[in-house]
């Protein structure tokens, strides 16, 4: 078989991809998902649950599906209904989400579950248009909804089919640079069963073409796709030149008292991980290296111990933060409260404070 280089798909005439072929392997091997109605019971007429839709496609930005598992189990059990979630107290949404990160998310998922409830009646809107009107709910969500609740015939893209798009292409550009591109690509091929077509082309990219492996042989797809013409179809979507993040640096400091409880506060209601939970510590300063830390200012007086360091990624921010920890009865600052060591689970604290927490308490 002939090697067909990669070319920039801008310019190529690729046909569409064959939904009725890719419908048929969907038909027998869709993944059995907690929020999803299967395609068996699709064709008898059973409609996905909009809740149950909207939760786990904001669960699983930036998340896979193995960890959604328990978090959504979570959420049901505890909120079974649009109304239910809407009437919970927001910190326990809060607590509820932590370790999902993107905690704005997580404030938003309760702020559209209210708008749902208040100016909806508890029904979320059946088309993309209105979705996307809701807080937390963007083009992809909201595409997302419209196609698997209403079979509304718009593309859905997400990272398995950007990664399914570019390689059925031989995409040249990164995906990044060709959302237009691959918006039309994807929106010329939506069949009638657009629900059914948006999770498979979801299923196919998370199992047949998968991050690190094409497997072409059994693909529904593989007749019409110039990837697989290509010595390595793994080698798209081509990746951009990496960037490093910028750096910053901090301290963080736990404060344990004889009672074994530790002294955390609530961070602020704007900004990033607002309104969760965290140990005290300093500002994060903007650094060009590691060992630039500014000096450790202490919130106390006492013998701290220094308990090494920890780093952490953001989007936007790569995190280097130093931590102390300090056994006193005095409390560190006066706007926060005593969590008991044992419970700290059931505190709102983000992935980064755990780590810090984990540092600290490693020690004893
Ligand atoms: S044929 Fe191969 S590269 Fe093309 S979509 Fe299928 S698995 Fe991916």
């Amino acid at each position: 078989m002939p090697e067909i280089k990669p070319s920039s798909s801008t310019k190529v005439n690729q046909s569409p991809i064959d939904g009725a072929a890719l419908l048929a392997w969907y038909d027998k091997n869709a993944r059995k998902l907690p929020w999803r109605v299967g395609p068996s019971d699709r064709a008898k007429g059973v409609t996905p649950n909009p809740y149950f839709v909207w939760l786990s496609e904001i669960m699983l930005q930036q998340t896979t599906v193995p960890t959604v598992g328990k978090y959504f189990a979570d959420f049901t059990t505890r909120w079974p209904t649009v109304f239910d979630l809407a009437t919970a107290e927001r910190d326990d949404v809060l607590k509820a989400w932590a370790g999902l990160g993107y905690y704005a998310r997580a404030r938003n998922l309760h702020a559209c579950a209210n708008q749902v409830v208040g100016e909806y009646g508890g029904i979320f809107p059946n088309n993309a248009d209105d979705l996307q009107k809701l807080p937390g709910i963007g083009p992809y969500t909201s595409a997302a909804i419209a196609a698997i609740c209403f079979d509304e015939q718009v593309a859905v893209i997400d990272g398995n089919v950007d990664r399914v798009a570019a390689r059925f292409t031989a995409l040249a550009e990164p995906v990044r640079e060709a959302k237009p591109f691959i918006r039309s690509f994807i929106q010329q091929s939506v069949p009638a069963r657009a629900g059914d077509f948006a999770q498979s082309l979801m299923d196919l990219g998370a199992t047949i073409c998968a991050p690190k492996r094409a497997n072409c042989l059994i693909c529904p797809i593989a007749a019409g796709c110039t990837g697989t013409l290509t010595a390595e179809p793994t080698n798209f979507p081509v990746m951009p030149p990496k960037k490093q993040k910028p750096l910053r640096v901090g301290h963080a400091f736990v404060v344990e008292n004889a009672a074994e409880e530790i002294w955390l506060r609530q961070r602020p209601e704007k900004g990033l991980l607002a309104a969760m939970t965290e140990v005290p510590g300093s500002e994060w300063f903007k650094a060009e290296k590691i060992d630039a830390k500014p000096e450790v200012e202490f919130p106390l007086n006492g013998e701290w111990q220094n308990c090494g360091t920890i780093d952490h990624v953001f989007t936007h921010f790569a995190l280097n933060v130093s931590v102390w920890k300090l056994n006193a009865e005095t409390p560190p600052s006066n706007d926060g409260w005593w969590a008991k060591k044992l419970g700290l689970n059931g505190e709102a604290l983000p992935t980064i404070f755990k780590k810090v927490l984990a540092a600290a308490l490693e020690r004893e």
